[in-house]
């Protein structure tokens, strides 16, 4: 595979820094609100809808590819949307396609009493020679104005071609980024409908294909008016699950490789960032809210660059001004069409489109973005930014250390009474490790502490309705001691990701081979994991080895054979003991 950092991105960031000038919100309604100056039960109309399963549910089952499919035909159809293009025509251009987006949010705002504030954030940037743009977002406000902080999920929406100011090409960007916006639109729609303690904006933005210009007018306009941020999710090319020949890394095994079960979160920052805090805790809320729900598991890698090799995106402006945030983006991308002559990949060039005719009836019928995975990473989104809107303040803490190990030691009054600890082991994984919980008391020993190992800690404090806040950024320590073992947790501890899980085969039925999938808890790495697969009079007919991973789903590959259709169980099975077990069904 080329891995090939474009040309375009040294313009792309010598070019950032420039300020937008007379940066205003046309709707100073939405403005107030932001900054946390409005009276809450103005917005806070029935049926108030805050219990957090309700939420979850809601947008795990609200969420709908068809909404989602019918927005990235609609956007595509405005032909070229480059920042620097027609302003004026109805149906073509930036400014037809952002009237719409607008539209969209009007109409979800009258679908819920008037509860969303639309508004557009105007700045002035001389950008492909037009000099005055437009940002979209919409606020919801939130039902309890003492935490102003505001919870932001974001996505460009403007195209490109291989010229950055090309605005006569095909530039239906679906994939680069229809994808994104197309999520937060939905978002917008399906979460207008509950009611969060903190504002939620929902922002869409213009100029980032040639030096994220719009993402960097909101975020000065929040750092110019003391906007409080607690969390902002970009989301750019967010949809598309094949690989090109030219994605920038890391990304992508191979051209043509099809995936479907994993998505990424890029942050800035080392172990210790903010940003880093954010990415896990949104994989956290996926674990606990979502996994034991979903039908289909999903994946979430924590990276460890801020983007790609060569590529930037909308929440780097966002943290240059110290707020948290991420960029979600798929596993896979099919990479960029503007390198130069000979490329083939898709994002920046006429290619960029929603998929092929192959019967040449006039109707697409083969797809570049999968609308079940976008709807999947949707939902991932909402939950995170739910939760990060619902959540308690967040807790501080200091690591006590010494001959009994690792103790947390709380060091700010909050009325919460439960906290969970996040304990990693691995310098260069940021990913998750190990998560336990406790409650009533302001210490916390940590277990499986060995003397002279180093551990990576942050805490988060829960709320009564069982809603954890942002987790701390994370403080390091090598331990003077060892820490209590598994068999001996204290009383008031309850160890969370012991729990191994079977999760539901896909396909499932299926013909041939199918996945099943592990949700990971602790273990030594001695462990012998694996799954057992039992026919219908309970004879057993495979085992398959599970890899030991901490706090990860494995997946392991099973081939039926010639074995006969029916209903078979499989079974995890860990040192020899049945864990948990789930049936699938074999297809003639
Ligand atoms: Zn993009």
């Amino acid at each position: 595979m080329k891995t090939i950092c474009a040309f375009f991105s040294a313009l792309l960031f010598s070019t950032f820094l420039q300020a937008q000038t007379n940066i205003i919100s046309t709707n100073p309604e939405a403005a107030q609100v932001m900054k946390g100056n409005y009276d809450p039960s103005a917005y806070t109309l029935p049926p108030v809808i805050n219990d957090k399963t309700q939420i979850v549910n809601g947008i795990n089952s609200l969420i709908s590819n068809d909404s989602l499919h019918s927005y990235l035909k609609k956007l595509g159809s405005f032909y070229n949307r480059n920042t620097g293009s027609d302003t004026v025509s109805g149906t073509r251009g930036v400014g037809a396609a952002r009237r719409w987006v607008f539209d969209m949010f009007l109409q979800y705002s009258s679908q819920n009493q008037g509860r969303l504030l639309c508004s557009y954030l105007q700045f002035d940037q001389n950008i492909c020679n037009i000099t005055q743009h437009r940002n979209i977002f919409a606020v919801l406000p939130g039902s309890d104005t003492a935490e102003k902080d505001i919870t932001i999920i974001e996505a460009h929406m403007d195209s490109r071609c291989e010229d950055g100011c090309d605005t006569s090409c095909l530039a239906q960007g679906i994939e680069d980024n229809a994808s994104g916006t197309a999520l937060v639109m939905e978002l917008a729609r399906v979460m207008s409908k509950y009611t969060f303690k903190r504002t939620i904006v929902f922002l869409v933005t213009i100029g980032e294909e040639q030096g994220l210009y719009g993402a960097n007018a909101f975020a000065q306009y929040v750092t110019d008016n003391a906007i409080e941020v607690r969390g902002v999710q970009n989301n750019d090319v967010i949809g598309g699950i094949i690989c090109g020949y030219t994605s920038s890394p890391p990304s992508c095994p191979g051209p043509n490789d099809i995936d479907s079960l994993n998505v990424r979160i890029f942050s800035a920052g080392n172990y210790a960032s903010t940003p880093k805090a954010y990415a896990r805790f949104s994989k956290v809320e996926y674990i606990d809210e979502l996994l034991p729900i979903v039908s289909v598991p999903t994946n979430i890698r924590i990276m460890t660059p801020e983007d790609r090799t060569g590529r930037g995106g909308d929440h780097i402006p966002f943290r240059q001004k110290g707020y948290r945030s991420v960029r979600f983006s798929s596993a896979n991308e099919n990479g960029s069409g503007d390198i130069g002559p000979g490329y083939t990949d898709r994002q920046h060039s006429v290619r960029d489109v929603l998929g092929k005719d192959l019967n040449s009836d006039g109707i697409l019928d083969s797809f570049y973005v999968d609308f079940n995975y976008l709807k999947r990473n949707a939902v991932i989104n909402g939950v995170a930014a739910a939760m990060s809107a619902s959540g308690p303040v967040v807790p501080a803490f200091n690591i006590v250390n010494n001959s009994s190990g690792l103790s947390v030691q709380l060091t700010s009054a909050l009325p919460e009474t439960k906290y969970r600890v996040s304990v990693r082991r691995d310098a260069a994984n940021y990913d998750l490790d190990l998560l336990f919980a406790f409650a009533d008391t302001t210490a916390f020993r940590i277990p499986f502490v060995k003397k002279d190992s180093t551990y990576f800690v942050s805490i988060a404090s829960i709320d009564d309705n069982g809603v954890e806040s942002i987790f701390t950024v994370e403080k390091t320590a090598k331990a003077l001691g060892d820490g209590p073992v598994t068999t001996s947790i204290p009383e008031q501890l309850k160890e969370e990701f012991t729990s191994f899980k079977l999760l539901d085969a896909v396909p499932n039925p299926f013909r041939g081979s199918t996945s099943l999938f592990v949700k990971m808890g602790e273990c030594d790495p001695s462990t012998k994991i694996s799954i057992r697969v039992f026919d219908i009079i309970g004879r057993q007919i495979q085992e398959l080895t599970v890899n030991p991973v901490n706090g990860e789903i494995s997946e392991v590959f099973y081939d039926h054979q010639d074995r006969g259709y029916g209903i078979y169980t499989y079974t995890l099975v860990l040192n020899g003991n049945m864990i948990d077990s789930k049936k699938f069904l074999v297809t003639k």
